[in-house]
């Protein structure tokens, strides 16, 4: 995919997309899908650079299996569907022969699939129940650890699963394998596992491989994968690669064993890494409920997992069901739904956002994927796509994982057309006025910075009313344009204006509607003045802060009043933003729409501004357990007005501790170990008036205002807060 180093191969054989129907005569398409899996088998082992999903390649083989399980004379010992992986290629690292043959797992892509498969073991067994192990199913490559009388001698892939390759120099780099087993161990062993590459690491290689302007790895398999491939152990070393073993394969000498579950405590015992989340189940439902927990849990994971694997745990069991040319058929490995899909990037576009950002976002052929169907996707911003160098014409990799936005990983650099060039960041804006885009120096945002922009002003129009916001229901995107495409709104505060009449002239509104539109604009005149602010969509100028400078200052024109420095000391805000706030209402188009919105009647804000003195301006003080003279919100509110904070948990920039009746006592404990002052309720008092400890403070035990006191009881009840 974007493994770097990697020649393009020669095209795939024919060129069938995956989902194109087959044609009506089977053998053709079982020679041009053997001949597609076969090509495809190429890049995926061999160059460690895919051309298309796993996914996909799973519906190619799908097809394969099903149209020869249909004609069985179709069905060759050399189909792709009786083999495993495939041969190896290069000469780079020596072949090494599998004494014990590593094997592929049959899958199942869903319930049913679990289900035949639990039904083919039960007939296998002639009735007789079995129980499972149930194993996470690590995206990485298989390897074989082999160890005589003890040694660490050599680490070979699985190639297709006969003949592999020497890769010991790199794999004895990887972090927590043993080299040397205890003087029990068998006279050969050979451990068998996963060499994966964990998601802090495949980021940490993509963000030293971006620096180095090379092309980012498509996924933590080919990463991993690419990173055996060294010829310079040192470069896998850098790699941090990891392993988790699940079966052994060679053994000599050593104990005998009757379950699965006994071997992996076994190899636990001898030091090798052993996955925690391997659980041992008594029937299929409990594999299924292992599956489906782990389906809506992978993201939990610090590495990839594309399925569960179930395996019977009887050895004996084992013996009795044997294998197919390609798997045991004691294991089954569960398919998670795909994440990961090829698509045509169609084009590339420019959204220009509120503050005039110019974001790049694919246009794709529309694909589905990780449960939803993707049409567009960001590109972030010129460096990113300049760094994936995806162009419009592409075959590109779209991942959609979790909840996460869709993403374009990359290029599928092998199906490139021949002479597609490199998409260029417009110079204009695509709105009508065309006006100029800016990249500040040092800036990784690109900028139309008209003021007028249609583009910026309808989405200024569009935050304004949105749900942080003004929170004004109906007034979404789709009615925005309408509304400004017709002219009737150029500004925030055109939206006070409109009437029944105006909407009924957009499309898609009758009169119920529009009265409904109408309402909800007229209540959003009295929402508070933190949203109002937020509503104005100063750059920098979140919820958050707009709360902070609505205590302090009161009034939309006391806002408008106030000094940079007095905004830069209000708790929250700090100089960035204060600077933001004045320029903004500095621009005179701001100050006309401020005085149209007060026109309209919204309301400008009438909160009490706190006029105590400032005495913990900019101290945080944590409040734990029961004070007699507060209640929990009270002290916490008494510590706000007077400028200070009042978090949930104690950090090392906590001022103080203030430590009531039945603490929490991680709290207390952390004060103490951080050394932080703990104040009881008259050390407290004292705080408030001065903004100074009590002179004979504590640090990690409560001090009163005079006499430092140590009856406070980290023992009380749970701490509810922490
Ligand atoms: P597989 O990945 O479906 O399953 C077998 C492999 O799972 C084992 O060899 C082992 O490496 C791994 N595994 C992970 N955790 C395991 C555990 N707990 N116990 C046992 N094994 C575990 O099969 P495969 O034969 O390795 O490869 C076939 C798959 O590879 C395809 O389904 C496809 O997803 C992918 N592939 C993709 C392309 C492509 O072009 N995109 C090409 C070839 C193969």
């Amino acid at each position: 995919m974007t493994a770097p180093d990697v020649p393009p191969s020669d095209p795939a054989p024919s060129d069938p997309a995956p989902s194109d129907p087959a044609p009506s005569d089977p053998a053709t398409r079982v020679a041009e899908l053997s001949a597609l899996i076969r090509h495809h088998d190429e890049r995926y082992y061999g160059l460690d650079a895919p051309e298309i999903s796993d996914a996909e390649y799973d519906e190619l083989m799908r097809e394969l299996r099903s149209l020869e399980e249909a004609n069985p004379d179709l069905a060759s010992p050399d189909s792709p569907t009786q083999r495993v992986g495939a041969a190896v290629l290069g000469a780079t690292f020596a072949p090494v022969t599998h004494r014990v043959p590593m094997t592929s797992l049959d899958n199942a892509m869903d319930t049913d699939e679990l289900t035949a498969w639990g039904e083919r073991i039960a007939r296998g067994l002639g009735g007789v129940p079995a129980r499972y192990v149930c194993e996470l199913k690590i995206d990485g490559l298989a390897m074989s650890l082999r160890y005589e009388r003890g040694r660490f001698v050599q680490a070979a892939t699985r190639g297709d699963g006969r003949v592999g390759e020497d890769v010991t120099a790199n794999v004895a780099t990887i972090a927590g394998l043993p080299h040397q087993l205890g003087h029990d161990a068998p006279e050969v062993l050979e451990v068998r596992g996963e060499v994966y590459l964990s998601l802090a690491s495949f980021e940490a290689l993509n963000e030293r491989a971006a620096a180095a302007g090379q092309p980012r790895f498509a996924n933590p398999r080919n990463a991993a994968a690419g990173s055996l491939r060294q010829k310079d152990p040192r470069v896998t070393a850098s790699r941090e690669l990891s392993f988790w073993c699940y079966q052994l394969g060679e053994v000599v000498g050593g104990p005998a064993f009757t379950s699965h579950h006994a071997t992996l405590e076994y190899l636990s015992a001898l030091g090798f890494p052993v996955n925690p989340e391997i659980r041992v189940v008594d029937d299929l439902a409990g594999v299924y409920a292992y599956a489906q927990h782990w389906q809506e849990h992978r993201h939990d994971l610090a590495y990839e997992i594309d399925g569960a694997v179930a395996k019977v745990d009887d050895l004996a069991q084992r013996e009795v069901l044997g294998f197919t040319s390609r798997a045991p058929r004691w294991a089954i490995a569960y398919k998670f739904p795909p994440e990961e899909r090829t698509t045509l990037l169609r084009d590339i576009q420019v959204s220009i956002g509120r503050t005039g950002r110019a974001t790049p976002f694919a246009v794709l052929e529309p694909v589905f994927v990780g449960g939803s169907t993707v049409g567009m996707a960001t590109l972030h911003n010129q460096d990113q796509v300049r760094a994936k160098d995806v162009r419009p014409g592409d075959t590109v990799i779209v991942r959609k994982a979790g909840d996460v936005i869709p993403e374009v990983v990359g290029p599928v650099l092998a199906l490139r057309p021949e002479g597609l060039a490199a998409w260029e960041f417009p110079t204009h804006c695509p709105c009508s006025l065309q006006s100029e885009l800016v990249r500040p120096p040092g800036e990784a945002d690109t900028r139309c910075v008209e003021p007028s922009c249609p583009f910026q002003r309808d989405q200024r129009i569009i935050y304004f009313a949105s749900r942080g916001a003004m929170d004004i229901e109906g007034l979404g995107e789709r009615t925005v344009f309408q509304l400004s495409d017709a002219g009737l709104v150029r500004d925030p505060a055109d939206v006070y204006s409109l009437t029944v009449d105006h909407l009924l002239e957009l499309d898609g509104f009758a009169r119920i509607s529009a009265e409904k539109l109408v309402a909800s604009i007229a209540g959003s005149r009295s929402r508070p003045l933190p949203r109002l602010l937020t509503a104005l969509g100063i750059k920098g100028l979140g919820p958050s802060a707009s709360e902070a400078i609505s205590t302090a200052f009161g009034t939309l024109d006391a806002v408008m009043a106030a000094s940079e420095a007095d905004l830069a000391t209000t708790e929250g805000v700090g100089p960035t933003i204060a600077a933001s706030i004045v320029r903004w209402f500095s621009v005179e188009a701001n100050r006309a729409m401020i005085e149209k919105l007060r026109s309209a009647g919204v309301e400008f804000g009438n909160v009490e501004v706190s006029r105590l003195p400032q005495v913990l301006a900019g101290r945080a003080v944590v409040v734990t357990g029961t004070l007699d003279g507060w209640s929990r919100d009270e002290a916490e509110a008494a510590i706000k007005a007077r400028g200070g904070k009042s978090p949930g948990s104690v950090s090392a920039k906590t001022f103080a501790v203030v430590v009531g009746a039945e603490p929490g006592a991680s709290k207390v404990a952390k004060a103490a170990q951080l050394g932080i002052p703990v104040l009881d309720e008259a050390g407290f008092t004292h705080l408030l008036d001065t903004g100074e400890l009590p002179s004979s403070v504590a640090t990690g035990t409560a001090a009163t205002a005079d006499t430092s006191m140590d009856d406070a009881s980290p023992g009380g009840e749970a701490d509810q807060t922490a």
